[in-house]
């Protein structure tokens, strides 16, 4: 098969019949249509990740159909059209019996230790069916939608963790790919006001075209008295930082009213200082302040319902589709933010 191979850090090449995935004969082969840029495969490509040993092949937003069935599989057939979540949980350690799949103590990730979706095929084992990572997709959702099912799951994941709720103020800092998600998603769970700071040109423009109350060039304005302003000086019920930057998440904290709530979304690059944070501000506000990462099967099932109800239309993200020959391309793309979403077509 076609694949893009990260043969070593910033070294992504277009191979033939290399790391070609063997049918397991409890679990499928998939025939990726397409597969979507994260920023986290940017990362993996330049700085590496530990759990990738190149060369492999990355990439976990995918959607695809069911090529070839192993013997013992039953749960699927050939041209089943499907989507898979990016993480595959053991379903049997602490945080897998409380529903917390995403801290699974034995996590395994599609992109990371089993192959990605820059390719042609995958191939999906057993405990990915048996995690219900794998969903069938209904008949009038693309596959470009439908590979956004996995980033969505994680803001899912978030919100659920925030208890986002009908009447809700909420504040995103970072308006990028995930900020807007969020943005949506907060619109479709009810919040009636959303704002959202951001400093990069290019994003500001392009989050004009969303539902957001009030978009703040923080450039330009202090974000903090916007949102306190905005909110008759108590603050927002929630704040979601989606971005990596230890200063929006000190700012956060002075975002959100008493009792309100702020989950550090993204995750700051490895090696960064440790964030100076007002704890007081904690203290006497009873802020509670969370972190989310990943999703678990039932977020990656929430996402795909918002995304098939066209409650999160998540296809206003996409800014290019592209031959997967043209990885290299879009990886530049995400990098420099001129895209929200990059899709790759394998075929
Ligand atoms: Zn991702
Ligand atoms: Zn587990």
């Amino acid at each position: 098969m076609k694949s893009a191979i990260l043969e070593s850090l910033d070294n992504m090449v277009i191979r033939e019949n290399f790391l070609d995935p063997e049918l397991p004969e409890d679990g499928f082969i998939l025939k990726v249509e397409s597969v979507a840029i994260c920023g986290s495969d940017v990362r993996i490509f330049h700085r590496g990740h530990v759990n990738v040993k190149p060369p492999q092949i990355i990439g976990h937003e995918v959607a695809g159909i069911v090529y070839k069935v192993g013997e013992k599989t039953t749960e699927f057939n050939e041209g089943d059209r499907v989507v898979l979540g990016a993480d595959v949980p053991c379903g049997k350690c602490f945080y897998c019996l409380r529903g917390h799949q995403n801290n699974c103590i034995n996590l395994i990730s599609f992109g990371y230790q089993l192959q990605g979706g820059f390719a042609q095929f995958m191939a999906i084992p057993r405990a990915a069916i048996n995690a219900k990572i794998v969903q069938k997709l209904p008949e009038h959702l693309s596959f470009d939608e439908a590979c956004l099912t996995e980033p969505l799951a994680c803001v899912v994941n978030g919100q659920d963790l925030s208890k986002i709720q009908a009447g809700d103020t909420v504040v995103i800092i970072g308006a990028g790919p995930i900020g807007l998600m969020h943005a949506m998603l907060a619109r479709a769970k009810g919040a009636t006001k959303i704002i959202v700071s951001e400093i990069a040109e290019k994003r500001l423009e392009m989050a004009k075209k969303f539902d957001i109350d009030v978009l703040i060039d923080a450039r330009e304005k202090d974000p903090i008295e916007v949102v306190l302003k905005e909110t008759d000086g108590l603050g927002a019920d929630v704040v979601i930082v989606a971005a990596p930057s230890g200063d929006a998440q000190a700012q956060a904290i002075f975002m959100a009213r008493n009792l309100g709530i702020v989950d550090f979304f993204g995750g700051l690059p490895p090696n960064t200082k440790d964030v100076p944070i007002n704890t007081n501000r904690i203290h006497y506000k009873e802020v509670f302040v969370h972190g989310s990462h990943g999703s678990s099967p039932k977020d990656n099932a929430l996402a795909l319902k918002f995304i098939a109800s066209g409650q999160v239309q998540v296809g206003k993200l996409i800014t290019h589709i592209l031959p997967l020959d043209e990885i290299n391309k879009g990886l530049k793309l995400v990098e420099t933010r001129e895209a929200l979403k990059v899709i790759l077509k394998p075929w």
